[in-house]
């Protein structure tokens, strides 16, 4: 509608239908303002036809705002290929391919003003929240985080599908309360970007043994060898924050030293790299490749303290105890092209 009184007139716009500013539904109907881009027209038609879909049936999470806002943006995320196929629930690889959109802009933009939401935020965001379009972003990056997680996805998808049994709700409660959740969502908004590569950023939480997501796991293990020396770790290229076997204590300094080369790009040429980075790229601030630590706290309540500037050697005096992570230092939507790894020592 571009202008709500014609349609009035016309009779297709009901006079005790509530207020909106962008789009409603009601039952198996919806009105949509009209939209500044044609994709965003779109995604609100997206949006509120999943909203249809999901309140025709009776269930818990009907009041439940970041569920059902989550879940309408999250289908209503799309993208339309060359050969006219619809993709839906996509995380957004670039921004021109999304115009009018901006969730993950929002986000980036908490993040730089400090005011990232914690888990139990996003799902205490009341319903007047949702008058801006902050909670529609929150809410989408929680469904979208669950949706996207090899963990989190079957158990997600079927607590959604749980409606019918009105078992919805219990299953979410359950999902969400998972001891290393709360500090994998953290994580994930620390880094979410466009393109965000969320299968290979995918975090192995301390205490579970093996990385599911291990890219080269039969190379990993050749370079295991008789020669690595104790109490080594490598670190691969292409992958997220990886666990290391490394606890922290707070204050206690250990150093760390990196050897090795690897290639953080292919095209045009291959572009070998050493854990001190390349320093004509940058990403968050530090060279490309550059080895960089991250702590897992063990108290649940302490926040992630900032990220670890390490290089090829360093010493680093923990804020917190915790355990180490550590990654080669790339944008989150170049990880797919890496290949190769470095081998980190504590050393005294
Ligand atoms: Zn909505």
């Amino acid at each position: 509608m571009r202008s709500q009184p014609l349609f009035r007139e016309a009779g297709l716009l009901p006079e005790d239908l509530a207020q909106f500013d962008h789009g409603r539904n009601r039952g198996y109907e919806f009105w949509l303002n009209e939209q500044p881009t044609p994709y965003y027209r779109a995604h609100l038609l997206l949006h509120e036809f999943t909203h249809c879909y999901t309140t025709v049936v009776r269930h818990g999470l009907l009041q439940t705002g970041w569920y059902m806002e989550g879940i309408a943006e999250l289908f209503a995320t799309h993208n339309l290929d060359n050969d006219g196929h619809f993709q839906f629930a996509c995380l957004p690889q670039q921004r021109t391919q999304f115009p009018g959109l901006g969730r993950i802009r929002l986000i980036e933009e908490a993040r730089q003003d400090g005011n990232l939401l914690s888990l139990t935020e996003v799902q205490q965001q009341p319903y007047e929240r949702f008058l801006k379009p902050e909670a529609y972003a929150w809410s989408w990056a929680l469904c979208q985080f669950l949706m996207g997680h090899p963990r989190y996805r079957a158990p997600f998808l079927e607590a959604s599908q749980s409606v019918t049994t009105a078992a919805t709700d219990a299953k979410l409660r359950q999902l969400l309360s998972q001891p290393t959740l709360a500090r994998e969502w953290e994580w994930f908004t620390r880094d979410l970007c466009h393109g965000y590569d969320q299968m290979l950023a995918t975090i192995t939480p301390p205490g579970q043994l093996s990385n599911t997501v291990s890219a080269s796991p039969t190379k990993v293990k050749s370079t295991q060898d008789a020669k690595t020396p104790a109490g080594s770790v490598i670190i691969r290229a292409k992958g997220g924050w990886q666990l290391t076997p490394l606890d922290l204590t707070a204050q206690h300094p250990l150093t760390l030293e990196a050897f090795g080369r690897f290639q953080l790009q292919t095209e045009p040429q291959p572009w070998v790299c050493t854990a001190a980075g390349v320093s004509i790229k940058y990403h968050i601030g530090l060279p490309l490749g550059r080895l960089v630590g991250r702590i897992w706290p063990d108290d649940p309540q302490v926040p992630t303290p900032p990220d670890l500037d390490l290089g090829s050697r360093a010493t680093v005096v923990p804020p917190v105890s915790g355990r180490l992570y550590l990654r080669l230092n790339d944008a989150w939507n170049e990880l797919a092209d890496n290949r190769g790894e470095v081998r980190v020592c504590p050393t005294e």
